[in-house]
């Protein structure tokens, strides 16, 4: 089963991916995550990608496709995979089709753009271990401060208000003619839903079972 999880960033797309692959027992692939991990192994790539990353910008269509591509033939994609955060452009969402990879579903997750704005330009991170906090919905027991190991929480470049706003305006521009695109295919496949993104993580994940007809 192949899956496409779309979504405005800080809908939960990650961690609803996290789930879906888990229970589905296929990979998640995020080229959030893949692009990160360049960034701090101080790849060439990593190089490339960081300026536009910190900035809120998409990554080149080219360097993204060729990323996806090469990910998406390993030996571990053999039974499907679940595919977070791209394609993001309607050119990548046409390169997959051109490459002949067949996609299930195409799931929308839906978050007003203010409640996204709420939720990630009050998220702080431990860079050592990963780990979240949120201000408001989840604070740390000191402020600014990691529950376990005392280090100094940081606030991601891409997580500040005036970041997000930009990447919420990207998002809409970018993916919109993205989603058309899906909806427009005149065959079954992929199906395309719409997920509400609002609620408990596990409210959400149920609706997108609902969907997926599993
Ligand atoms: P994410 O964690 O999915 O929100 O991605 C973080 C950043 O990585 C984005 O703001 C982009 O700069 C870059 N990125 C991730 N996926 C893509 C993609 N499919 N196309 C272009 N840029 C991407």
């Amino acid at each position: 089963m192949r899956i496409i999880l779309l979504g405005p960033p800080g809908a939960g797309k990650g961690t609803q991916a996290e789930k879906l692959a888990a229970h589905l027992n296929i990979p998640k692939i995020s080229t959030g995550d893949m692009l990160r991990a360049a960034v701090s192994e101080g790849t060439d790539l990593g190089r490339q990608a960081q300026e536009y990353m910190d900035s809120g910008k998409l990554v080149p269509d080219a360097v993204i496709i060729d990323l996806v591509e090469n990910r998406v033939s390993a030996p571990d994609c053999k039974n499907g995979c679940l595919l977070d955060g791209f394609p993001r452009t309607l050119v990548q969402a046409k390169a997959l089709d051109r490459a002949g990879i067949d996609l299930d579903y195409v799931v929308e997750l839906v978050v007003d753009d203010e409640e996204i704005v709420q939720r990630m330009s009050g998220r702080l991170s431990h860079p050592g271990s990963g780990r979240s906090y949120h201000k408001i919905f989840n604070p740390p027991k000191v402020e600014w401060v990691d529950d376990i190991t005392g280090d100094p929480l940081v606030q991601r470049e891409d997580d500040k208000e005036e970041t997000v706003r930009h990447r919420l305006h990207v998002y809409h521009k970018q993916t919109a003619p993205m989603v058309e695109f899906y909806r427009g295919l005149s065959t079954d496949c992929p199906k395309f839903v719409e997920v509400q993104g609002v609620g408990k993580v596990d409210e959400v994940f149920e609706r997108i079972l609902s969907e997926l007809n599993i």
